[in-house]
């Protein structure tokens, strides 16, 4: 749209979408029941009093609860020792009833959390944090996919965005969000085939980077980093942030006037957060299907 007055940016609704998700992992979680198996069932281990955590930990459980999926929650202090740590995470490993083992993060500072995430059966590694799942996946044979960037892939897919083919800028470099984002967008596969920029803190030029993106997609704990003059007319913006700021919860983007530029555009809340929870549904639900699959 080059001429005419600006049209605001369509909104992608993350929160519909991870409504409709779960009703269909539901479903797939009644009929896999159905069939005789157990319950699919997630550990969730919580350790300290982080509110943030304790907020993420809850909306997981709830919607374990709603999917039909089987949430046990441990909790441990705050002192808790890394061997402790581990000693739980043994034993989660070893429990047959157990399917997926979810670590909240972050851990307080007397634990090392790479070694924490290595500990995890990469079986029943639902965040596919596991260096043997991430490998997986960077070979395009993934056992499971990390849920924030499998969240965001998907709502992409579901909302008609085309991805193949077209220039992804990601800013933000994490293990969590920014790699694996594209590494999964870079894939000979459905829903990828993008050619792929990372931009992260040492970034030059990064508004003329930001500029090219037909996908920007934006996850570095920065409130309103992204304004409207990063953004070419039409692009699809994505906010993976989540800022905590005197006037409440606020993305990476400057959502307001960002809209006023870009084609499609996620809010916050209410885009990527409850597709992450979604996804996580999906791995746990995949991994007792991997693990009856393998008893069988
Ligand atoms: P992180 O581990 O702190 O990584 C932040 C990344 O952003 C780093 O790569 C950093 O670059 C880059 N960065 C920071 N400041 C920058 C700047 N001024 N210019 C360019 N790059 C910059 O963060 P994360 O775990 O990926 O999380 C990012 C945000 O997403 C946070 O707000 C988090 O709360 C949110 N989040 C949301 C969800 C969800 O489900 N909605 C899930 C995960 C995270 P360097 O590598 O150079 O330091």
């Amino acid at each position: 749209m080059k001429t005419g007055t600006p049209v605001a940016a369509k909104i992608l609704d993350g929160k519909a979408l991870a409504q409709t998700i779960q009703a269909e992992i539901a479903a797939e979680v009644a009929e896999f029941v159905r069939n005789g198996a157990a319950p699919p069932t997630l550990a969730a281990v919580l350790v300290g009093e982080d509110p943030a955590s304790q907020v993420y930990v809850r909306n997981k459980q709830r919607a374990c609860e709603r999917a039909g999926i089987e949430s046990r929650m441990h909790r441990l202090p705050a002192e808790t020792t890394q061997d402790e740590l581990l000693q739980l995470i043994g034993e989660l490993n070893d429990d047959d009833s157990v399917h997926g083992i979810l670590v909240q993060l972050p851990l307080p500072e007397q634990i090392d959390e790479q070694q924490v995430l290595r500990a995890i059966s990469p079986r029943k590694d639902v965040d596919a944090f596991h260096p043997e799942n991430v490998g997986l996946m960077m070979q395009g044979q993934p056992r499971f996919l990390p849920c924030t960037p499998h969240g965001i892939q998907q709502l992409l897919v579901r909302s008609g965005i085309e991805i193949a083919g077209k220039h992804v800028v990601i800013i933000g470099r994490s293990d969590i969000v920014g790699k694996p984002m594209a590494v999964m967008m870079m894939q000979k596969s459905k829903g990828a085939n993008a050619t792929v920029t990372v931009c992260h803190s040492r970034t030059e030029n990064l508004p003329e980077m930001a500029q090219t993106a037909d996908i920007l997609i934006v996850a570095i704990g920065r409130a309103k980093f992204v304004t409207a003059d990063m953004v070419r007319p039409g692009a699809t913006v994505i906010d993976v942030g989540m800022n905590r700021t005197d006037e409440g919860l606020s993305g990476d983007v400057d959502f307001e006037a960002v809209r006023e530029v870009a084609g499609h555009i996620t809010p916050v809340p209410g885009g990527v957060g409850p597709l992450t929870v979604s996804m996580l549904l999906y791995n746990t639900l995949e991994a007792a299907r991997q693990q009856v699959g393998k008893r069988g």
